[in-house]
């Protein structure tokens, strides 16, 4: 007789960002009879993702919408009941600025990420040369690479493109997104398909434009429903306390950070430290809750059917210490930068620039203390009161990493400076709050791949453990939702497995 059918499998989660929410959401969506803990160091579920409504602004302190070209983040909310509140774009402001020279030009119509569809506005930009024009339109007569092995992203874009289009197109584009050194992100890791277009079209702008076709023909047939970005209207902590609704009343134990994991038998124990505030979430609020200062700590063991690790990597790294060193030592080796987002709001007939686009993004060789600006009310509306503008600016990542950590007293008359420069702002904020998110983007440097799948494999020898989280197969919301998903279909599979073997 199966153990299923005496008692309930027990499975900790650990980590409560989005990848460990998902995990648990998912592995009591399809076995509501299995009985979840769900671990969280913090004291709210989420990890990086947190909202704060303050002063009629919505600020998102971390992420701020995802991406609709891959299903899971769609799904989930769908799943969830939070398909009416997903908020698109605004259609009007569908467009980027570059920094040149201290001055913002808009993106070239049509450039996506690392290509042009249209080579009309490329050939008008003022953002490069009339040589980095002709150069990137060269592309076209490029011979395409068509082994399989890895490269940077600045050697795959140099390449195809060109050393200025790189420079003044691409680098500030990708390099905001993963808050990376070009010279080190893989492409194969991070922008696989630009590789596939050349392997296969034998020229990405050739590749781009027919794509471009299909999908507005494959849009105007099936009347595609979502802009390329979506957020949710009340924030997307409201997506983390929608999940933690969905969970039995016990499931989630917030300021219970995991510190050692052992095997027992084919199961595991995890040891955790609490404090003494302890609290177990049910549908309350979560995000809302101020952090625990000064409490004391108790230590506690627990013994589970099953587990998934769905803390950072390093942290994963150091649980494993001790089970696996090898895989432990793998996991370590997982770069992170971090970043800080400085939220700020003005009214707006202090601007002088019209912001009709979502952001601004600045290239390295300008040497701005900026990554990129993002135009938060004008790409998402409903984020500032009438009258009032939000602004949402980067710093730091693999960059300047020392100015994500960087005491906010210094770090905000430099933002403001390029600010009031780029954007022809006259006075002060009237809303101004910093997030600091220190080593929390994990960097997929060349052979990311490769190193995934070796940490994979030694995962697998371990019985009844699964890992998730952004470390592994794609940093954006929906990724990390996919692995959290994937995680507990996983553990559900192989413990229906064993079921039937007993
Ligand atoms: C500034 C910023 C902007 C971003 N913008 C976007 C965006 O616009 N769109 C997008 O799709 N993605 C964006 N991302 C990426 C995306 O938000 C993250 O990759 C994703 O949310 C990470 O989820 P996670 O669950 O893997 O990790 P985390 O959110 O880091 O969660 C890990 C959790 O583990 C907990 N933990 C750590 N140690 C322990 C322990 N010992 N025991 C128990 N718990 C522990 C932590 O407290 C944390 O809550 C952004 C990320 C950042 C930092």
């Amino acid at each position: 007789m199966g153990q299923q059918e005496h008692q309930p499998r027990r499975i900790a989660v650990i980590g409560g960002g989005i990848a460990g929410l998902a995990a648990a959401h998912r592995l009591v969506e399809l076995d509501p009879r299995c009985s979840v803990t769900l671990m969280e160091a913090g004291p709210r579920p989420g990890g990086v993702l947190f909202t704060r409504h303050e002063d009629g602004f919505q600020v998102e302190q971390s992420a701020d919408n995802f991406i609709t070209t891959v299903p899971w983040g769609l799904n989930l909310c769908r799943r969830l009941g939070l398909e009416d509140q997903l908020v698109q774009t605004n259609p009007a402001c569908r467009r980027t600025f570059v920094v040149r020279r201290g001055r913002m030009h808009l993106l070239p119509d049509g450039f996506l990420m690392m290509a042009p569809t249209r080579l009309w506005p490329l050939a008008v930009t003022g953002i490069l040369s009339p040589l980095g024009k002709i150069r990137a339109a060269m592309e076209y007569l490029i011979p395409p690479r068509r082994d399989e092995a890895d490269e940077s992203m600045a050697a795959f874009v140099r390449r195809r493109l060109g050393r200025e289009a790189f420079d003044r197109l691409v680098e500030p584009l990708v390099g905001a997104v993963y808050a990376a050194d070009m010279e080190k992100l893989s492409v194969l890791a991070t922008l696989p398909r630009f590789r596939e277009m050349e392997r296969e079209h034998g020229s990405l702008i050739r590749a781009m434009r027919r794509r471009m076709k299909n999908r507005s023909r494959a849009g105007r047939e099936s009347g595609a429903r979502y802009s390329m970005f979506v957020t949710i209207r009340d924030g997307l902590s409201s997506l983390v306390e929608r999940i933690v609704s969905r969970l039995p009343a016990d499931t989630v134990q917030v300021n219970t950070a995991a510190t050692r994991i052992e095997r027992l038998g084919d199961g595991w124990r995890v040891w955790t430290e609490e404090n003494d505030e302890c609290r177990i979430m049910n549908d309350e609020c979560a995000a809302t809750k101020p952090s625990v200062r000064n409490s004391s700590f108790i230590t506690h063991h627990s013994s589970f059917d099953a587990l998934i690790l769905a803390t950072p990597s390093p942290v994963t790294a150091k649980l494993l210490q001790t089970v696996d060193a090898t895989l432990a030592t793998r996991l370590a080796s997982i770069d992170h930068s971090g970043t800080a987002i400085v939220s700020l709001g003005y009214e707006s007939d202090r601007i002088g620039h019209p912001m009709n686009g979502m952001g601004v993004v600045a290239p390295a060789v300008e040497r701005s203390p900026i990554l990129a600006c993002s135009f938060s009310s004008r790409k998402y509306p409903h984020r500032a009161p009438d009258g009032k503008e939000l602004l949402r600016v980067f710093v730091g990542g693999a960059r300047r990493p020392e100015l994500a950590e960087m005491d906010d007293d210094r770090l905000l008359p430099l933002v403001l400076d390029e600010l009031s420069r780029l954007l022809h702002i006259r006075g002060e904020p009237c809303f101004c709050r910093v997030a600091h998110w220190p080593a929390t983007m994990p960097q997929y440097h060349v052979g990311h791949k490769e190193l995934v799948a070796e940490i994979e494999a030694h995962a697998a020898a371990l019985p009844n453990l699964q890992l998730a989280g952004n470390a592994y197969r794609g940093v954006g919301i929906p990724d990390c939702i996919h692995g959290g998903e994937l995680a507990a279909e996983r553990i559900l599979e192989t413990s229906r497995i064993a079921t039937n073997r007993d």
